[in-house]
């Protein structure tokens, strides 16, 4: 028989996925009748059922059941479950940005395909967990909102009116924070659920804008709550320094390769490039390639320039000249014979992605650059190149050790905010109760003591995976 939650008292929030790293993002909370997801990820680094968040906890039990998903933004951690929800609790209705309801029709898709290449090119065992053409009949159930303006979100066994509101994330296009209204009596309670978030600006995107405080509950992302470096680099030193790279590469005749994230940094990059174009940084008439599937995501930031929120509302990502990269091993090797800009994944440069493949053949030749834009874990490719000695790295385990002559070099931009940004945002809102997700122990444990020290007043909830926590403070 299946189990009751008795004993948890109602509202409570209990994290599915993987809450001592960033893995798969997913929060159930079940608000006196109503059950509603906070994101619906997929941990990147693992593959079939292990990356998927443990859905049992809702399925096994008689008295919790799933009515609304929030999906916060495309990002393969919060998105990349989403399917896998809908076969288990099909009548569900999906909330997201507008935005984000675009980006799932392009990454989803490209996400079902990757599985089924695994499977066939025998990186995997296990079996894809949905398949390109059921996704169509999924999208039916996606409702997108615009920012700010309230819907309903009361289950169809709720007792209490629940209401919710999407506000601008920053982060990456259609990227939203959730503020959550439960009705109790005459009282409204409040909950703000962050997500990614990006109090400054970047290239394209503005920085997040969040409700007024102060509210009951907030549940914070905490990405760089470890990272000290972080609050120190300016995006303006650090955009000046990418621009002087990439203009000394280009001088000195040699191509410069700058592996990205398909979301989010890839549109930066080339906003920054376009930049320096403009401003005579680097010749008008360099070569930029582009490849893969950030070109369609691109096409939804130009798409929705008018209606998501903009640093500059005239710019297009395709309003920079930019070719698409040749396919196959003479097309690579004609792009890299004259001095050009390769903008191409993985961002990690994972094996037989073509940014690991262009690093093949480019890195023996100090002419070039490698310049590294975002996060790489250290035991990726691009983490091995950032450590590598006595000239020598292994880019691809098939071909081994490779001779390391070009330069390499790593800029901060990142589409989280930092973490003193964090804890002006816990100024802002002035929760009473604060939940920290997404982030290392580390990096949570940073948090805590901070806001603590700053909020002595404030309750600090680091949950751990299954286990329900209190939603509502004491
Ligand atoms: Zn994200
Ligand atoms: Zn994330």
């Amino acid at each position: 028989m299946a189990a009751r939650t008795d004993g948890f008292e109602e509202p409570y929030l209990v994290c599915l996925g993987s809450t001592d790293e960033i893995g798969a993002s997913c929060h159930y909370l079940q608000i006196d009748g109503t059950g509603i997801m906070l994101d619906a990820g997929a941990d990147p680094e693992e593959d079939g059922l292990d990356s998927v968040p443990d859905l049992d906890f809702v399925q096994d039990r008689t008295d919790t059941w799933v009515d609304h998903v929030l999906i916060t933004h495309a990002h393969q951690d919060h998105l990349g479950s989403l399917p896998v929800v809908i076969q288990n609790f099909p009548h569900v209705m999906v909330h997201m940005t507008r935005a984000t309801r675009d980006l799932a029709g392009v990454l989803l898709p490209s996400s079902a395909r990757l599985q089924a290449r695994k499977l066939q090119e025998g990186s995997t065992t296990t079996e894809p967990l949905f398949g390109a053409e059921e996704l169509d009949a999924y999208e039916y159930l996606y409702l997108g909102h615009h920012l700010e303006i309230p819907f309903d979100l009361t289950g169809v066994r709720g007792h209490t009116r629940v209401e919710g509101r999407l506000w601008d994330a920053g982060h990456v296009l259609g990227a939203a924070g959730v503020e959550i209204e439960i009705e109790d009596g005459d009282d409204v309670h409040r909950i703000f659920y962050t997500s990614d978030t990006s109090l400054t600006a970047q290239a394209i995107l503005p920085g997040g804008s969040y409700p007024e405080g102060p509210i009951d509950t907030m549940i914070l992302e905490s990405t760089l709550g470890a990272d000290p470096e972080a609050e120190t680099y300016t995006r303006k030193s650090e955009e000046r320094r990418f621009g002087e790279a990439l203009k000394e590469t280009l001088e000195r005749g040699g191509t410069a390769l700058v592996p990205v994230f398909a979301l989010g940094r890839s549109q930066e990059v080339l906003a920054m490039i376009d930049r320096f174009k403009n401003r005579g940084i680097i010749e008008d008439d360099i070569p930029v390639y582009s490849a893969g599937m950030m070109r369609a995501i691109s096409d939804v930031y130009d798409k929705t320039r008018f209606t998501t929120p903009r640093m500059n509302q005239d710019f297009e990502v395709y309003g920079v000249d930019q070719k698409r990269l040749p396919r196959g091993h003479n097309g690579l090797k004609n792009a890299l014979e004259a001095p050009g800009i390769l903008v191409v994944g993985s961002g990690m440069m994972f094996e037989r992605t073509i940014s690991n493949k262009l690093a093949q053949e480019m890195i023996g030749d100090e002419k070039n650059a490698v310049l590294l834009v975002g996060y790489a874990r250290e035991d990726s490719p691009a983490g091995r190149l950032l450590v590598a000695e006595n000239d020598e790295v292994v880019l691809d385990e098939a071909r081994g050790m490779q001779d390391l002559r070009c330069q390499v070099e790593r800029f901060r931009f990142s589409g989280h905010s930092h973490r003193r940004d964090l804890l002006d945002l816990v100024e802002r809102l002035q929760p009473r109760r604060i939940i920290l997700v997404h982030g290392d122990s580390e990096a949570r444990e940073w948090m805590a003591d901070n806001i603590k020290f700053f909020n002595p007043d404030a309750e600090i909830v680091v949950p751990v995976r299954g286990e329900p926590v209190r939603l509502l403070p004491e």
